[in-house]
């Protein structure tokens, strides 16, 4: 299973952990010191962030641009089959189609995002050309798919024989109930509480050599959703966002409650007023859990922020989100803050 081959490259990455910049190495506020810029960085959702976060440090180590590094980066898990919710192998809607979110976005607010785009592997490389090539920020479905044939994309097919598989197990009882951390639990339809692997998505966040902020968010979404669902990861201010003023913010978890607190935007605010990482991912996962705090009892959401300093932070609903940090002196996976412990 990939997860146990993750958690190999984990364990292996943690033994040849470089000395740590970090206050604490472990628990919920792992912020470098303060007025320490140790930059570039790039840190990213979940611990399969790691190899994301490798590839992106190959083009930020050596001067390159935050876009086309966390474009890279990104790019590791979509075209990793075995990973089930992002890009290639992500687990279809309800009718067996595998349709795909992203979005990407520098400090000064350029951006570009696709929604409901079908049967081309890298998403994250079509948005980054909407930004560039086109006078709009977001295309969708049909569309998005005609742009990206137009621009030398090539049509595949995403639904892996294991994803098929998957999806004809879960059409025996059709039920739709979120799991939380799924991630983090063996990828495994039949051995899974609740029903098969439901949502995940890999955000990135960097700064460069120049100081220039950058985000990327990409995702095949919920498994298992409505035709034409769209979560929070394509969209601007939802599932990420980023200002070099104030910060960067990204989200993974159940998207529905993301979009309606705005949560990346909402996040980046409450940096751009003082608050510092961690403590704005906090502020935001509490808006959600008021709402109907028991209803948030049985459904995750995850922030990660990175503030223009460099400092980074997480928080989530509950206990289990992890995320994966790289720059000159930290390689490493975290575990976030939660409002529920248990
Ligand atoms: N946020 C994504 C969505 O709702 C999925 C996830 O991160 O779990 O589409």
């Amino acid at each position: 299973m990939i997860m146990f081959h993750r958690r190999k490259f984990l364990q292996a990455s943690l033994l040849s952990s470089a000395s740590l910049l970090v206050k604490r190495t472990m628990g919920a506020v792992p912020e470098v010191e303060e007025g320490k810029t140790d930059q570039p960085i790039v840190i990213s959702t979940w611990d399969f962030g790691q190899a994301a976060n490798m590839e992106a440090w190959k083009i930020l180590s050596r001067g390159g641009d935050v876009l086309d590094a966390v474009e890279a980066g990104v790019k590791v898990p979509e075209a990793d089959a075995d990973n089930h919710t992002v890009g290639l192998g992500g687990y279809p809607d309800r009718d067996g189609k595998v349709t795909l979110d992203a979005c990407i976005m520098d400090g000064h607010l350029n951006c570009g995002s696709v929604a409901f785009l079908e049967n081309i592997v890298h998403p994250i490389s079509v948005a980054k050309l909407v930004m560039e090539k086109t006078p709009h920020v977001m295309l969708v479905g049909e569309g998005a798919l005609q742009f990206a044939l137009a621009n030398g994309f090539k049509k595949e097919n995403l639904l892996t024989p294991e994803s098929e598989k998957a999806w004809k197990e879960w059409l025996k009882t059709s039920k739709y109930s979120p799991v939380i951390n799924i991630e983090n639990q063996k990828k495994d339809p039949n051995q899974l509480p609740g029903g098969p692997l439901n949502h995940d998505t890999i955000g990135m966040l960097a700064i460069d050599a120049t100081g220039k902020m950058g985000g990327a968010c990409t995702t095949s979404g919920a498994a298992w959703k409505m035709r034409g669902r769209v979560g929070d990861s394509p969209i601007i201010g939802a599932g990420l966002y980023v200002d070099g003023d104030a910060g960067a913010a990204t989200s993974s978890g159940l998207g529905e409650e993301v979009i309606r607190t705005c949560g990346s935007h909402a996040v980046v605010e409450l940096m751009r007023s003082g608050a510092k990482p961690e403590e704005a991912c906090r502020k935001v996962v509490e808006r959600i859990v008021k709402r109907d705090v028991e209803r948030a009892k049985g459904l995750q959401v995850g922030f990660l922020a990175l503030d223009k300093k460099g400092r980074f932070g997480a928080y989530a609903i509950h206990k289990g989100f992890t995320y994966s940090v790289k720059n000159a002196g930290i390689e490493k996976v975290f575990q976030a803050g939660s409002y529920f412990n248990s």
